[in-house]
């Protein structure tokens, strides 16, 4: 029997196992598959500075972890020695037209990107000399973006070698309670009892029987490429104010993405989807045209119906639910597992609390 059991292995069990630990418990995750292979294998890792109002909960929480990614990176790479290549290029949101122009002039003024700024067009041309001539503003914000695929590798290394035990092939059905107290979990084949449970299931968390509230959450497809950099060398991680983005890696490619669809359950990459991406990515940067594609693919983000994460207590005694990140589940992911943290240990939240309660959606208080 262990202290605290984590339901899945993406980015936001593998961080909420590790703080655990770290906090002197004994923990077990248990992941279907192998960890970091679902949404946070699929995703680009963008980590950008917020952009909207002070008391909006999405800000407070990635303005919080924005403070928290240096240390959060430095303490995970000192323990895996594994690099998660969090590298801080800055991001770039490119106005394609004078419309797109004044609505990024509109949210400077609005005071929605505090740390923002808009480039006049020769420091655009300094900042980020592969964009298109035809582009003649931008706004910069700090930010950047981090292997989550290294990530995800760090996560479970360090948690491997702090001493969470990481249970792949292992798929709970059922979370058990009884007397209002969570006792532990069903799995296929097995039965494990802990006073601790963390939901961390992902696009996959209304599956989980015996959850309660129930997880209202839906998957939303991500269509994503890789183009081999080559010769182009962008420095920043480029936002178009719909898709795609455009993020640089360490390693030399360029991640193109990403599509937002409902689409079920259903991997399928589809001719549209791709000839988006690439039409809209080499309008921004025409010399993308000659890249080869590496590798593409898909991946479900779990999306939450207010766009707010489900972070904090269940209704059993002990039961906690953390998912629903949605498209930005990585550059929150240090800023959740510290609010998280101090929810299970009764502590006073480094942010307000209230906004991500999962039983919003029960008491009739979200959307
Ligand atoms: C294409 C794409 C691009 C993205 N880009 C960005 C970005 O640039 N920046 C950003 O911040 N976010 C981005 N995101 C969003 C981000 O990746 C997700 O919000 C985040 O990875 C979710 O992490 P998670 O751990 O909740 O889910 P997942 O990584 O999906 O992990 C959930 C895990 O739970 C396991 N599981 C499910 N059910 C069970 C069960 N019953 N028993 C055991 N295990 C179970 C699954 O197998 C899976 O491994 C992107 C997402 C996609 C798809």
């Amino acid at each position: 029997m262990a202290e605290a059991i984590v339901i899945g292995g993406g980015a936001v069990g593998l961080a909420i196992a590790r703080e655990l630990r770290r906090r002197g418990l004994s923990v077990i995750l248990l992941e279907r598959n192998q960890p970091g292979r679902a949404a946070s294998w699929a995703s680009a890792g963008i980590v950008s500075d917020p952009i909207g109002r002070p008391d909006d909960a999405n800000f407070q929480l990635d303005v919080l972890s924005r403070q928290l990614w240096p240390t959060f990176v430095e303490a995970l790479q000192a323990e895996s020695g594994m690099d998660p290549e969090f590298r801080e290029s800055g991001c770039l949101i490119p106005a394609l037209d004078d419309a797109e122009a004044e609505s990024l002039a509109c949210l400077i003024r609005a005071g929605l990107v505090p740390t923002g700024q808009l480039l006049p067009v020769q420091a655009l041309r300094e900042a980020e000399p592969v964009l298109s001539p035809s582009i003649q503003s931008a706004l910069w914000r700090p930010g950047g973006n981090v292997d989550n695929r290294r990530l995800c590798k760090a996560l479970e290394i360090s948690n491997r070698r702090q001493g969470v035990e990481i249970r792949t092939g292992a798929e709970v059905r059922t979370v058990v309670v009884a007397s209002g107290r969570v006792r532990g979990v069903e799995l296929v084949d097995d039965h494990l009892s802990a006073d601790l449970v963390v939901a961390a299931a992902g696009a996959w968390s209304s599956q989980l029987a015996g959850c309660q509230p129930r997880l209202p959450i839906v998957p939303q497809r991500g269509q994503i490429l890789a183009l081999d950099g080559g010769p182009v060398n962008l420095r920043q991680v480029i936002l178009a104010s719909g898709d795609p983005y455009l993020v640089p890696r360490a390693d030399g490619r360029i991640i193109v993405g990403a599509t937002r669809e409902f689409a079920g359950w259903d991997t399928s990459l589809t001719a549209g989807g791709v000839a988006g991406l690439l039409t809209r990515a080499i309008r921004m940067v025409p010399a993308l045209a000659d890249r080869p594609i590496q590798e593409m693919w898909t991946g479900f983000r779990p999306i939450s119906p207010d766009g707010i994460p489900l972070i904090g207590p269940g209704q059993a005694s002990g039961l906690f639910i953390c998912t629903g990140h949605g498209p930005h589940g990585i550059g929150p992911l240090p800023g959740t597992t510290t609010l998280l943290s101090a929810l299970i240990f009764g502590e006073e939240p480094p942010i307000p609390a209230k906004a991500f309660r999962p039983e919003r959606f029960t008491s009739g208080e979200g959307a």
